[in-house]
């Protein structure tokens, strides 16, 4: 991930905080601040516990005790993030990093397709480890509460600890809501995967999260919550992506270059004028050809190259003077078409020659991609 920084490792896995993570951090703690009365006498309603409030009350001391807060909470957010790594990499999926970004945490896994059995212990993990470290914070709120007999010391541990014990605990159920790509979505296409095949479950699942994100959303408008609104956003943009994701690589997954290139491949020589070049385009539909020379693959052109010329030139131009020459990108038959998929997204081209033994045997196009895609889907 982009603007990131890697802090440190721990089982081996790197640890990264993201820019957005040290502006909210700040932002948290003026805000828990600045609300400090509200929260503790909340506090004191759910934990029937009073909480003095000389230390608390006093100076800076509502923002620093809102930074502690924030990090603690920010810790916890991390472990959370730990415990679908720790799963996932026992199930032996690779994990890049953990990064800590704004909202939350990202953990990036070694994974083109997800495995429903693994899945489901793996989305799981986080939540269940929010609650223990709600229930842990919630044991350590009463106990300091009534072990420590200095009022205005209980006081702030009582506040920091019930505070994370709440917050963790609310983490727990907002992650279990089934909002796909959140904790809750995942055990929902889990579940519906064991049903279905697994492209149909994710695009279910992340109808169904981009609804909640579209909830979200007004929600945060209505209620001024800015941080819900980026949550909605990041869920509405994350179901999409993981949906055609999966979708692509798993109608794709088995399916070979040679298997769907076409094999008649029109190529032109250097030497052809452009306006030969542009009625072969004409008649043939196709808007880009190699460029065979005495049998090598020495350029390719296609209707963008055309286009960087203007009328009154193209009339003296060959082809030589305009294709693309190198470094030309070719595929092997043997290639699968996710990778094709994935140069051509890469390089932004819309076909590449696929060459075996330094002969060009075909061409493969993003539109031939595209129909395979849809014809897979039917079944
Ligand atoms: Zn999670």
């Amino acid at each position: 991930m982009n603007g990131s920084l890697e802090i440190g490792r721990i089982f081996g896995i790197p640890v990264r905080l993201h820019i957005t993570f040290l502006l909210v951090i700040p932002l948290f703690a003026w805000i828990i601040g600045s609300q400090i009365n509200l929260t503790v006498d909340f506090i004191e309603g759910i934990f029937a516990i009073p909480i003095d409030r000389t230390i608390i009350d006093s100076g800076f001391v509502p923002y620093i005790l809102g930074a502690i807060v924030a990090l603690t909470l920010f810790f916890c957010v991390f472990v959370h993030e730990l415990a679908h790594s720790l799963i996932a990499r026992a199930n032996g999926i690779q994990i890049n990093s953990i990064t800590l970004i704004i909202f939350g945490g990202v953990a990036s896994m070694e994974e083109t397709l997800p495995d429903p059995k693994v899945e489901l212990p793996m989305a799981i993990a986080g939540p269940l480890t929010s609650l223990g470290l709600g229930i842990i914070s919630w044991i350590l709120a009463y106990s300091v509460g009534f072990l420590i007999q200095t009022p205005p010391v209980a006081g702030v541990l009582v506040y920091c600890f019930g505070y994370l014990a709440i917050l963790n605990i609310l983490l727990f159920a907002f992650n279990l809501l089934p909002a796909f790509p959140m904790d809750g979505g995942r055990v929902l296409r889990a579940w519906l995967a064991k049903r279905m095949p697994l492209h149909r479950a994710t695009r279910i699942a992340s109808d169904i999260g981009k609804g909640f994100a579209i909830i979200f959303g007004i929600i945060g408008i209505f209620t001024f919550s800015f941080i819900l609104i980026i949550i909605a956003f990041f869920i509405y943009i994350g179901a999409g992506q993981e949906s055609s994701m999966v979708t692509t690589n798993f109608l794709l997954q088995d399916v070979t270059v040679g298997e769907i290139m076409s094999r008649e491949v029109m190529s032109v020589e250097p030497a052809l004028p452009l306006t030969g070049v542009i009625r072969l385009m004409y008649t043939t539909k196709h808007l880009g050809f190699p460029v065979i020379d005495r049998g090598d693959l020495i350029g390719i052109i296609t209707l963008a190259d055309i286009h960087k010329t203007n009328d009154i030139d193209r009339e003296a131009m060959q082809v030589r003077d305009v294709m693309s020459r190198q470094p030309i990108i070719t595929i092997s038959p043997s290639a699968s078409v996710t990778e094709a998929l994935r140069i051509m997204t890469m390089q932004n081209i819309g076909r590449i020659p696929v060459v075996e033994d330094g002969r060009i045997v075909g061409i493969v196009t993003r539109t031939d991609i595209l129909t395979v895609l849809e014809l897979k889907d039917i079944n």
